[in-house]
């Protein structure tokens, strides 16, 4: 070999911080490093039986797939061998020198929220190729690519910050070939037994011969292609970490085959650890596609709604073409039904898994329910058996529990047309609100949301059963003759009528769009209602949010319908004063203007209240006798 053609390259910043992190650490399962090394062999012959399929010409086409181990304790090295598609000189640059693996971005930007203490983060992460500095002293990186015009290239490094490519004169033959020099305390991955220990804990999946010091160890496993009864649970949890890439354990996983409307085997894994929680940003789906355990696409567009986007997991399709392009598949129709399967399927899922055990579909729905929101207001072929997996509290379970929507239908009385929901920032506030009462004392279900997404995902969904879902702040709900209970005698109803027309005209029309005396009140003397029935208090937020003026606080009025209580104590005294006492009176209407504004959230700019509070209070204490 000669030195004269050696080129001298840096690391990438974030590989040299990755570099330093996994030699310094006293990580105490430093075998990982074979898992890496052997699943990247894999990865290489798992996309050279694709390339053969499309391209025309390749190097060495007959050469044999397969991976070959050579522990040489005399050497004190182990070499990793793979016949795959090996890599170009500009390969070498892109791959090993800068991360192009997101398991390992995902591993430092953890490693900065920790600030230290990495001990588990290695293993739980991996961090690919560069787990070999864990153990060695030097890497050397033997490879020729499949295509025609490659060249027979070593890279070399120390792990310190630079490596080096050069040409090696020896012609050498398709794929790659590590030669790891391990450092004293590791000697013992350069034994054979040692090494086959490893290999059959994390290479079962491999898909190709493996070859340890002449000995052929395992045959391919896709444990996809077996029955559920075959697979133990031991083997589907060390699945999802090979074959995903996985730092977690699964959640749980769902294993099927289907015939119909076309042949589909498939594992589907529910992480535990919602992927996009960390502030790692948007997930992307780790599913792969095969076909009779050939590798199509490592990372399938089109494959599952972006909804799922946090499944993980394998689908083999023996319908797949097996020499169609990547760009013609994303959008086939075949890909399409797959998608339709699989989606249907995971829904049954977590459906069965709600009825079986809804402590556990519980927690999943506050880890991973914002997938679900998400996937009833955008996908519009699913919403409809989407919407049962919602969940929410409710008026009348106790604080914590939640309910779905077929169980609140199942207990709505025949009298009640509509499914009724509150939007509060807790149970509190919508408990201490004016709109609940109503509904509580006609013995009404109401559901709680305490999440601005919840209220738009329900207006998305806008029906269930039938049945529309409105917001129970709404001015036209017909709730029929209520129990008027605990509260005192009503004003006469010309008297109302006349009280009512009288504070809209003091509060102005663009104020109060109508007033009349309240059905629905309980224990509150008034209450603004919401001219539109689908759109609720936290909707009519968010447009208002969308017209405020330069100083950020919206002036502009909002036009509600008042109801005012005919049996409340203030009420009866506000007919009283706007003869004895016309001024105090406009102010006390003023304020109970405001009142219901505050108790519907709609209350933007509060300064004249504070105000026109201390006013009223004067007033009021003038009444009465000073104190001496
Ligand atoms: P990952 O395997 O998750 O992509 P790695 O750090 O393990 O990340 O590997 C980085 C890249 O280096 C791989 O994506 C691949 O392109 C290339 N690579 C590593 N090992 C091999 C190999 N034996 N043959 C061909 N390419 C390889
Ligand atoms: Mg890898």
């Amino acid at each position: 070999m000669s030195n004269t053609n050696a080129t001298k390259h840096s690391f990438q910043a974030e590989v040299k911080q990755v570099l330093d992190i996994v030699a310094h650490s006293i990580y105490k399962d430093r075998d990982i490093f074979l898992r890496e090394l052997v699943s990247n062999a894999s990865d290489a012959l798992e996309k050279m039986r694709y390339t053969k399929l499309t391209e025309k010409e390749v190097f060495e086409p007959e050469r044999e797939l397969e991976i070959t181990i050579t522990p040489d304790e005399k050497a004190g090295t182990i070499e990793i061998a793979d016949t795959g598609i090996g890599m170009t000189r500009d390969e070498l640059v892109e791959n090993l020198g800068t991360i192009a693996h997101s398991g390992t971005k995902a591993f430092l930007q953890k490693i900065k929220e920790n600030g230290g203490g990495n001990e588990n983060l290695i293993g739980q992460f991996g961090v690919g190729f560069f787990s070999a500095f864990m153990v060695a002293d030097e890497v050397k990186f033997y490879t020729r690519s499949w295509k025609p015009e490659g060249e027979s290239l070593c890279w070399t490094s120390d792990g310190n910050g630079e490596y080096t490519i050069e040409t090696v004169d020896e012609a050498l033959t398709r794929g790659s070939r590590l030669v790891v020099k391990l450092k004293d305390e590791y000697k013992d991955f350069s034994k054979k037994d040692k090494v086959k220990e490893v290999l059959e804990r994390y290479s079962r999946y491999i898909a190709f011969p493996l070859n340890l010091a002449g000995e052929k160890l395992n045959t391919m496993q896709a444990i996809w292609l077996k029955s559920k009864s075959e697979v133990t649970e031991q083997e589907y949890k060390d699945f999802y970490k090979m074959h995903c890439h996985a730092w977690d354990e699964p959640l749980d996983w769902l294993h099927f085959s289907a015939d119909a409307p076309l042949a589909i085997n498939a594992i589907l894994f529910f992480p535990t650890h919602n992927p996009e929680a960390m502030g790692f940003g948007r997930a992307t789906p780790e599913v792969t596609l095969h076909c009779r355990k050939v590798l199509i696409d490592s990372e399938p567009k089109n494959l599952l709604p972006d909804w799922l986007r946090f499944m993980k997991g394998v689908v083999d399709s023996a319908d797949l073409p097996l020499n169609i392009s990547r760009e013609t598949l994303q959008d086939s129709a075949l890909i399409q039904k797959i998608n339709r399967v699989l989606t249907k399927r995971v829904i049954k899922h977590l459906e069965e898994k709600a009825k079986k055990s809804p402590d556990d579909y519980a927690k999943f729905w506050k880890d991973f329910g914002n997938f679900l929101r998400e996937g009833i207001a955008t996908d519009e072929e699913n919403r409809d058996i989407l919407a049962p997996l919602f969940r929410c509290e409710s008026s009348i379970l106790d604080a914590g529990k939640l309910t779905s929507l077929p169980e609140y239908v199942e207990r709505m009385k025949d009298s009640q047309k509509e499914i009724y929901y509150l939007v509060g920032a807790n149970r509190e506030s919508i408990e201490a609100g004016p709109y609940l009462e109503a509904f509580k004392s006609r013995g009404i279900e109401v559901l709680f949301l305490y999440d601005g997404t919840d209220d738009y995902v329900l207006n998305r969904l806008s029906t269930f059963k039938e049945k529309s879902i409105v917001s129970a702040d709404a001015a036209d709900i017909d709730l029929g003759d209520a129990p008027q209970t605990g509260t005192g005698e009503a004003l006469p109803e010309d008297k109302m009528k006349s009280l009512c027309e009288w504070f809209q005209k003091v509060l102005g029309k663009e104020k109060v769009a109508e007033c009349g005396a309240g059905a629905r009140l309980v224990d509150s003397p008034a209450v603004a209602l919401n001219q539109d029935k689908f759109m609720s208090a936290s909707m009519r937020r968010v447009m208002r949010m969308m017209t405020r003026d330069s100083s950020g606080l919206s002036d502009t009025p909002v036009a509600v319908k008042v109801e005012l209580n005919p049996r409340h104590t203030l009420i009866h005294q506000l007919d009283a004063m706007r003869d004895n006492n016309p001024e105090l009176a406009q102010l006390v209407a003023e304020q109970i203007y405001d009142n219901t504004l505050v108790a519907a959230g709609l209350l933007e700019n509060p300064r004249g209240m504070t105000k026109r509070i201390y006013t009223i209070l004067e007033k009021l204490s003038g009444n009465t006798p000073a104190a001496k």
